[in-house]
């Protein structure tokens, strides 16, 4: 079980102020639950139906991450009790989850997810992309509209690569990508730079992470093959 990994984890994250996110895809409620009782309280899923599931199993207090391809259509489904949806990488996703954020009469805290890897393969906005989402929603909230959804940061992963050299950059881009989002949307109050996983985490940290997301490392290797 987890316990000695949790707390080697908490150790080196701790004096840096970097929050964890526990990635618990594919692992029991029981597994969780073991986390929990130690203390951990935010956990990252990336598919709706084996999310909320285990949303009715757990207590309340858990602050629940979504991390995945999120489709439109499915947003319904966890915005009445989501904390936080890191992977917002369009605009029509974002004005979705606003939507459905106001029947729920909750405010939904929102990454957007930024490509920054040299695979095609993965999801996310390049950086002209970014720059015109960012301007419609100012135009959205001076039209008095988005206003249930607050960017709190952004979300990036590196490629899938050994060479550090590679992730480090990465690392920075997405740094000076936060740094700008900071200052395009001041009463944000942009604070999240979701970045890092088990095999890049300590690269993240001397990056400026602010939020590592780590599964296999506290839980033990997945074994489904696509997650
Ligand atoms: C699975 C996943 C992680 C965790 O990966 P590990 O290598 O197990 O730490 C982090 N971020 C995202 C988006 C994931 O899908």
């Amino acid at each position: 079980m987890p316990f000695s990994a949790y707390l080697e984890l908490m150790e080196k994250l701790s004096p840096g102020g970097i929050r964890l996110l526990a990635v618990s895809k594919t692992k029991s409620v029981e597994e969780i639950r073991t986390l929990y009782e130690l203390g951990q309280r935010d956990f990252g899923e990336n598919y709706v139906q084996e999310l909320v599931e285990k949303q009715k199993n757990l207590p309340d207090d858990v602050r629940w991450h979504f991390i995945g391809h999120l489709q439109t259509n499915k947003v319904k489904n966890i915005t009445p009790f989501i904390y936080m949806i890191q992977s917002v990488d369009r605009l029509k996703l974002l004005l979705e989850i606003d939507k459905q954020a106001e029947k729920s009469q909750r405010t939904i805290n929102c990454l957007l997810q930024i490509h920054i890897a040299r695979e095609e393969t993965k999801f996310g906005l390049d950086e002209d992309e970014l720059k015109s989402l960012l301007d419609a929603l100012i135009s959205f909230r001076e039209a008095g509209k988005a206003g249930r959804v607050r960017i709190a940061g952004c979300m990036g992963m590196a490629s899938l690569t050994d060479n550090k050299e590679i992730i480090h950059q990465e690392f920075t881009r997405l740094h000076a990508i936060f740094e700008m989002i900071k200052k395009t949307l001041p009463s944000d109050h942009v604070d999240t730079l979701s970045m890092g996983m088990s095999s890049d985490y300590q690269i993240a940290a001397a990056c400026g992470t602010t939020m590592v997301r780590i599964g296999s490392l506290l839980f033990g290797p997945r074994t489904s093959a696509n997650k």
